[in-house]
């Protein structure tokens, strides 16, 4: 059978893991990648994968079946998601919470009037934490549904940190509290605030001559990503950086906690352990990416979250196949 072909566009960690998640599924094949960068500046693991200036993007319409979003959400998505999908079936990692409906309604015009598919807000969060917690909610109608993460590394609101000016380097890590999630599996249905479960950490290197003060004003006050929470910001210097904040470990749990007929407690719980955030995410990018093209195929389009994707649509294997193996 035919390959689905696949290009990225924007190649940073997530790209990265988008093309090495392409190796591993032999129905799609990377057919190219998009920089806004020079493209001779870009190395690929596979150097004979064309890199091409995004500049140039509109002119492949008809050689990409699905252009995987590899952006970041805070600026790079809200422009790049609306302009693309009108000339491709994209997939990306929009993860700001706070404004999905808007880029929902941004995407959806223009990819309706080109025929596309525009798949918003894949990965684990959003995306299968997401479905999870939609599951949890319609299975057990009744209890609360509690999403931790990390800790980890979130790359979200790394990019975030990093686009403050002053800042050469940072990232950011999630801290759950130990205490809430005891109490949450212990079936109490405790409510807690969003301070009361995480503590936002950041590690940030400064350019020479920034103002530190302003810079950690500028992080703990940003709308959405940590105005909400107790976030604490470290300066530190470019050794310390390399030796001790590279690696983006990540993780997390959803737990749906409710009660059936007489008051009988019942839990569900999800959870993942990433030794590569971007690598997992990249992994469901390139899931959702066959299940986009298979929705275009069949003459859908508009935006699309992984609320309206049928689960075996993601999966390489036919119906029958799956009703065999995994039913
Ligand atoms: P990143 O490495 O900073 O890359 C973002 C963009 O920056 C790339 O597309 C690339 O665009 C550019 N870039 C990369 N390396 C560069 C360099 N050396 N110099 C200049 N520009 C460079 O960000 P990321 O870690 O891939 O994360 C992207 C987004 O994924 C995050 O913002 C987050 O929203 C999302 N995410 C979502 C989830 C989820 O569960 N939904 C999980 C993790 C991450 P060009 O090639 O065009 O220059």
């Amino acid at each position: 059978a035919d390959q689905i072909r696949v290009a990225i566009a924007g190649y940073g960690n997530l790209g990265r893991g988008v093309e090495a998640a392409l190796r591993q599924n032999p129905d799609m094949q990377l057919v190219g990648v998009f920089s806004r960068r020079d493209p001779e500046s870009v190395t690929l693991l596979d150097p004979s994968v064309p890199v091409y200036a995004m500049s140039e993007v509109e002119t492949f319409k008809d050689e990409v079946d699905v252009m995987v979003l590899c952006g970041g959400s805070k600026t790079d998505l809200p422009e790049q998601g609306p302009h693309l999908a009108q000339f491709f079936t994209t997939v990306d990692s929009f993860d700001t919470h706070a404004t999905v409906n808007d880029y929902y309604a941004a995407l959806d015009a223009p990819a309706k009037k080109a025929g596309t598919v525009a798949m918003m807000s894949i990965g684990w969060d959003p995306g299968l934490f997401s479905l999870n917690r939609a599951f949890g909610e319609a299975v057990l109608a009744e209890g609360e549904t509690y999403s931790f993460w990390g800790k980890g590394l979130s790359q979200g609101h790394s990019q975030a940190v990093r686009s403050v000016e002053g800042v050469k380097k940072g990232v950011q890590y999630t801290l759950p509290s130990e205490d809430a999630i005891a109490r949450v599996r212990s079936g109490e249905q405790p409510t807690l605030s969003t301070r009361e479960k995480h503590v936002r950490e950041c590690y940030v290197v400064l350019e020479d001559g920034a103002d530190a003060d302003a810079v950690r004003e500028a992080i703990v006050t940003m709308p959405h990503y940590f105005a909400e929470y107790d976030s604490v910001v470290h300066f530190i210097d470019d050794d310390t950086f390399a030796r001790e904040h590279t690696a983006m470990p990540h993780g997390g749990f959803v737990i749906r906690s409710g009660v059936t007929g007489d008051g009988n407690r019942q839990s569900i719980e999800y959870s993942l352990k990433l030794d590569s955030n971007p690598e997992f995410t990249a992994s469901a990018l390139v899931a959702y990416a066959r299940a986009a093209y298979r929705m275009a195929k069949r003459g859908e389009s508009g935006a699309r979250t992984v609320f309206d994707v049928a689960p075996g649509l993601l999966s390489p294997k036919d119906p029958a196949q799956l009703r065999k193996e995994l039913l």
